[in-house]
């Protein structure tokens, strides 16, 4: 739990996983793929009673109430499983799986049901660390800071980084700039010519 993940070191987790599905860091991550290899099946919301989802965690999802929460990482025997809010886009889904598979991935410790959501900001000190680290992971699963500065040395828009990766336009900005991927293209640029 009290591990130490540096940037650099997301950023190697997240090529390892990419590699493991045979995925290099430059395509669109096959999350489905990701998802299976580990052993973490996927199911909407509606789908949850006949998969025998526990009554304490189907109650989770209906006190949370549908528009409240994106996805939620579920605890069960000795396995896992995803629940995901179907009513969002498909690019804000893919980010939602993504972000609670690295929660996985960065083995975070919690009680039966870990929800990625708006509550996510009132949390204690080192549940938001967690947080921090699940979202900088599902970054870089999704687009690795290699991607994003090759992506932008290419001259890509955030549109059309965000159509080859398969996020939402929001995403790959965030993703674009904040990494620091179009700075370093600049400077990249700039040295060359
Ligand atoms: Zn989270």
């Amino acid at each position: 739990m009290g591990q130490r993940w540096t940037r650099q070191a997301l950023e190697e987790l997240a090529l390892e996983e990419r590699a493991r599905i045979g995925a290099g860091p430059n395509a669109a991550l096959d999350l489905s793929r990701l998802t299976l290899e580990w052993g973490v099946p996927v199911y909407a919301t509606s789908e949850l009673a006949e998969q025998g989802c526990t009554a304490d965690a189907l109650e989770h999802f209906a006190v949370k109430g549908a528009r409240k929460w994106s996805a939620a990482l579920v605890r069960s025997g000795t396995g896992y499983f995803i629940v995901e809010n179907c009513s969002h886009s498909p690019q804000r889904r893919r980010s939602n799986v993504a972000h609670e598979m690295a929660h996985l991935l960065l083995e975070h410790e919690f009680d039966t049901v870990l929800f990625a959501d708006d509550g996510c900001r009132s949390l204690d000190t080192s549940m938001k660390k967690q947080e921090e680290q699940a979202l900088n992971l599902s970054a870089e699963l999704l687009i690795p800071k290699k991607a994003a500065i090759k992506a932008a040395i290419a001259g890509w828009a955030d549109e059309q980084v965000a159509q080859h990766f398969d996020v939402s336009i929001e995403f790959a900005r965030m993703r674009m700039n904040p990494s620091g991927a179009r700075a370093i293209a600049r400077r990249y640029l700039a040295k060359r010519a």
